[in-house]
C-alpha cells in the first residue's frame, strides 16, 4: 500500500506543478474563463485517471486510489464546470477500465456523486479550509459505502476501509501543504512582477512600463498605421516644494498629480512616473490637435488643483508639457520622446506652466 501512496504522491506533485506553471499568469478563481475552467477539468481528469491507474487492486474488479483529490482540485480552483468535466471523463474511465461489470457501474455511479457534491460544496460560502474538509469527509463516506456494497469479505472489508481512510488523511495532508505552497509562491511571483513595473508612490506605470508601454504603442502605430502622440510633463519648481514644506509634502503632491493625470486622461492612454517629478503620457491613436488639448486640460486642472498637504495646508503647482506627434511632428516614431523632451525644455525655457509642440 505505501508503494502505492508513494507513487500516488509523486503524480499528484508532478501534475499539481505542471499545472501551476501552465496558470502562471492567471489567477485560478470563480472569475476565470470557461476556457481555463475547461482545461483545469480535462487536468482533473486525466491526473483521476493516472491515481486510478496506479492503484490498489483489492480484486480484480475492485480498486482503491485517490482519485477523489483529483476531483477535489477541480472544484476548488474551477468549481461546478471544471468539476463536472473530471466528473465525467473519471466515470467514462471507470466504467470501461477493469471491464463492463455492476461494480464499475457502482464505481462510476460513487464518482458521479462525489462530483455532483464537490460542485455543491464549492459554491457553499465557506472558507477554502472548511470547504476542504467537507469535500473530504464527504468524499471517505461516499466511498466507504461503495466498499461495503461491493466488498462481502469482512475482513478485506475492514482492511480496505483502514487503507483508504488512513492513506486518504496521509496524501490529502500532504496535496494541501504542496498547494498551498504554490498559491503562496503564485501570488509572491505576481505581487513581485507588479511591483517591478509600479511606480511605489504613485500607482502608476515606472519606466521600465513606460518603455514596455512605448514599444507596444509603436508596435500598434505601424501595423494599425495611426497616429500615436507622447507627452513629457515636469512640475515647475518641484525643488522649492520640498525646501518649503519638506518631502514627505512633496510626496503627498506627486500622489496626488498621479490621480489628477489618470482622472484628466482617457482611460486607454498610458501613464508613467519615469522620473523624479516627470511624468510621461502615451496617447494611442490621438492627432497633434487633440494631444495639444489633452496636454492644455492637464496643465489647466494641475494649475486649478489644491493640493492639501498632510498639516491641512493647500499649496498649488503648476506643470510644463512638452509634445510630439507621430507622423505630424516626427518622421520616424523612434523620434518621438527626444522631440517631446526638446517641446518640454522649450516649456521651461519660454516661461514653464505652458504646453509646446515643435512643427
Ligand atoms: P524645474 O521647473 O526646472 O523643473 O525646477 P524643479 O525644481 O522642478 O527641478 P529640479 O530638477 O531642480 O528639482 C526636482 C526636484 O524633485 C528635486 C528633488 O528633490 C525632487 N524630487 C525628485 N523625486 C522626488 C520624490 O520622489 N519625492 C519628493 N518629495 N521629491 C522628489
Ligand atoms: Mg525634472
Ligand atoms: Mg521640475
Amino acid at each position: 500500500m505505501f508503494q502505492i501512496i508513494f507513487i500516488n504522491i509523486c503524480i499528484l506533485i508532478s501534475v499539481l506543478f505542471i499545472t501551476s506553471q501552465v496558470f502562471e499568469h492567471v489567477d485560478l478563481d470563480a472569475n476565470s474563463s470557461f476556457s481555463v475552467k475547461f482545461i483545469i477539468g480535462i487536468i482533473g481528469g486525466i491526473l483521476g485517471i493516472l491515481l486510478m491507474y496506479f492503484s490498489i487492486h483489492i480484486t480484480p474488479t475492485i480498486i482503491l486510489d485517490f482519485r477523489s483529490i483529483s476531483q477535489i482540485i477541480a472544484a476548488i480552483f474551477g468549481g461546478i464546470i471544471s468539476i463536472t468535466i473530471t466528473g465525467f471523463i473519471l466515470a467514462i474511465f471507470r466504467l470501461f477500465y477493469l471491464g463492463l461489470n455492476c461494480y464499475s457501474l457502482i464505481a462510476s455511479i460513487t464518482i458521479i456523486a462525489v462530483s455532483l457534491g464537490y460542485g455543491i460544496i464549492s459554491k457553499l460560502k465557506f472558507n477554502l479550509i472548511i470547504k476542504l474538509v467537507i469535500m473530504f469527509i464527504y468524499s471517505l463516506f461516499v466511498r466507504s459505502i461503495y466498499f461495503i456494497i461491493v466488498l462481502k469479505n469482512r475482513e478485506l472489508l475492514l482492511c480496505t476501509l483502514a487503507s483508504l481512510w488512513i492513506g486518504s488523511i496521509i496524501v490529502c495532508g500532504l496535496v494541501y501543504l504542496i498547494v498551498l505552497y504554490l498559491i503562496a509562491a503564485h501570488n509572491q511571483l505576481k505581487k513581485l512582477k507588479e511591483e517591478s513595473s509600479k511606480d511605489f508612490l504613485t500607482g502608476l506605470g515606472n519606466v521600465r512600463s513606460f518603455d514596455v508601454f512605448f514599444k507596444t504603442a509603436l508596435n500598434d502605430a505601424k501595423t494599425k498605421n495611426e497616429k500615436l502622440s507622447l507627452l513629457m510633463i515636469d512640475i515647475d519648481f518641484f525643488k522649492n516644494v520640498n525646501d518649503t514644506h519638506g518631502h514627505p509634502a512633496g510626496d503627498i503632491v506627486l500622489k496626488e498629480l498621479g490621480n489628477l493625470l489618470i482622472n484628466t486622461c482617457r482611460f486607454f492612454d498610458m501613464i508613467s512616473r519615469i522620473g523624479g517629478e516627470e511624468f510621461s503620457v502615451i496617447l494611442p491613436d490621438c492627432s497633434s490637435s487633440q494631444a495639444l488639448e489633452v496636454a492644455e486640460r492637464l496643465r489647466q486642472a494641475v494649475e486649478k488643483h489644491d493640493f492639501i498637504l498632510s498639516d491641512g495646508k493647500i499649496i498649488h503647482i503648476t506643470i510644463s508639457v512638452g509634445a510630439s506627434t507621430y507622423p505630424e511632428t516626427v518622421q520616424n516614431l523612434d523620434q518621438l520622446i527626444q522631440k517631446a523632451d526638446q517641446a518640454l525644455y522649450l516649456s521651461k525655457q519660454t516661461g514653464r506652466n505652458k504646453v509646446s509642440i515643435i512643427m
